[in-house]
């Protein structure tokens, strides 16, 4: 597919690794994966070899440093080669290297920061509950002062990479009902007590775990930021993450785009290949439209969430008629992931029966596409979020 947006040398560079990473080491092994419902540990290895592990954490800590868009356009590759390791690799990297980053004392960004970026360890990020998913705030996990430090008690779902070893973020408030607080957990840690791994209808090969938390013993140095702003701070997370979804979202959908495409010109019904049909030609054709709309908000969010990378502010000042930096995040992930599903929808209808068996690799991408309307905030979710962007003015 021909790309029209303005890319820098390195960014066509990194690019470039990607794709061919997810060409010769994903690929091959996606479906096998996804039978499995596991991902290979070499996988992992490979990845923070060549740095992808610790894209955006500061070469100072060994990471690469990357700006926020050409961490998307690795995120995108890596999704279009499998959902689940971009998965893994958006959890780890986004939600908690950002807010490490962000509002880790020195200590803390010293002890994990280089840990995480040779893939020592991996991010998790534990915020929703069982009662709490969309009303993340409901949460009712406690966080109770033990002399100098904490104590947590109480249940998480769906931590993705809750169990491969990593450094979890634990959101949990305290006993009075007031203030939420983020927590660095080491995995391992007594009392992190990691429960049923979920049967998933897509992602198969990503981790989805319940994880108990048994008067978890925590000092007062696991505290992220400040008591009290662990709300603040996973809404902050989530912007970033969201736009991290919009791009696997991204990549699936320019995946399911490049088998659709790939077979419309080999099957021959009616004497004729599909692709001269004009219904298939539309099909695709739309399937176009709505990946470059995706991928131009994505670009568009990311600069808007990070105004310094990738010289963007040489682009001049943000209109401040423009959405908010988080409803052009929710609206990025939002048509990323509505196309996406759209997208490997009407690639396995131009597959037929084909596309409908799992020996061709289209209905895993329709599977694996609808967690992006979910997770991480869902489509109403955003909805949600863009509305209130919308009539922003009539709250101030
Ligand atoms: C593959 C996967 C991985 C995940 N990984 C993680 C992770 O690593 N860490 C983590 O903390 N969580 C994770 N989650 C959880 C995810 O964030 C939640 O599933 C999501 O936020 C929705 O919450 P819920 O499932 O409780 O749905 P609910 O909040 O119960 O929503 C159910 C339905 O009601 C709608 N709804 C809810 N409120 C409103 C409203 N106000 N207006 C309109 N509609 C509404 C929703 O949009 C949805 O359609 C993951 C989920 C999936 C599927």
């Amino acid at each position: 597919m021909a790309v029209t947006f303005r890319l820098t040398e390195e960014q066509r560079e990194i690019r470039a690794l990607a794709r061919e990473f997810a060409l010769g080491e994903i690929r091959p092994h996606a479906a096998g994966w996804d039978a499995r419902r596991g991902l290979g540990p070499e996988v992992f290895s490979k990845l923070a070899e060549l740095g992808f592990l610790g894209m955006r954490i500061p070469e100072a800590f060994g990471g690469l440093g990357l700006d926020l868009k050409t961490y998307l356009l690795v995120l995108e590759e890596l999704a279009w080669g499998d959902a689940s390791v971009a998965l893994a690799v958006a959890i780890h990297s986004g939600p908690v290297g950002h807010l490490l980053l962000r509002y880790g004392t020195e200590e803390q960004q010293g002890r994990y920061l280089p840990r995480l970026a040779a893939g020592e360890i991996l991010g998790a990020f534990a915020l929703s509950e069982a009662g709490a998913g969309s009303d993340a705030r409901a949460l009712e996990t406690l966080a109770r002062r033990d002399g100098g430090g904490w104590v947590l008690q109480g249940s998480k779902k769906w931590v993705t990479n809750g169990d491969l070893g990593g450094l979890v973020l634990v959101f949990a408030r305290r006993e009075d009902g007031e203030g939420m607080s983020a927590f660095l957990l080491e995995g391992g840690t007594p009392g992190w007590e990691v429960g049923k791994r979920e049967v998933t209808m897509g992602l198969a090969a990503s981790e989805t775990v319940e994880v108990e938390l048994t008067g978890v013993r925590l000092g007062a140095d696991a505290l992220l930021g400040e008591e009290g702003m662990g709300f603040t701070y996973a809404l902050e997370a989530l912007d970033v993450g969201r736009v991290g979804i919009g791009a696997l979202a991204l990549g699936i959908a320019r995946a399911a785009f490049e088998h659709a495409r790939n077979y419309s010109r080999e099957r021959i019904q009616f004497g004729r290949a599909l692709a001269d049909f004009q219904a298939t030609r539309f099909k695709l054709a739309d399937m176009s439209a709505r990946i470059t709309a995706a991928r131009a908000l994505i670009h568009e969010a990311a600069s808007a969430l990070e105004p310094e990378g990738d010289g963007a502010s040489s682009m001049g000042e943000p209109d401040p008629e423009s959405p908010s930096p988080g409803a052009l995040a929710a609206m990025a992930k939002l048509t990323a992931s509505e196309a996406a599903v759209w997208i490997a929808d009407e690639a396995v209808q131009i597959f037929g029966g084909y596309g409908y068996m799992r020996d061709y690799p289209v209905e895993k991408l329709l599977r694996d596409a609808k967690g992006m309307e979910i997770s991480e905030g869902t489509s109403e979710i955003m909805r949600l979020v863009m509305a209130r962007d919308v009539f922003r003015e009539d709250e101030t």
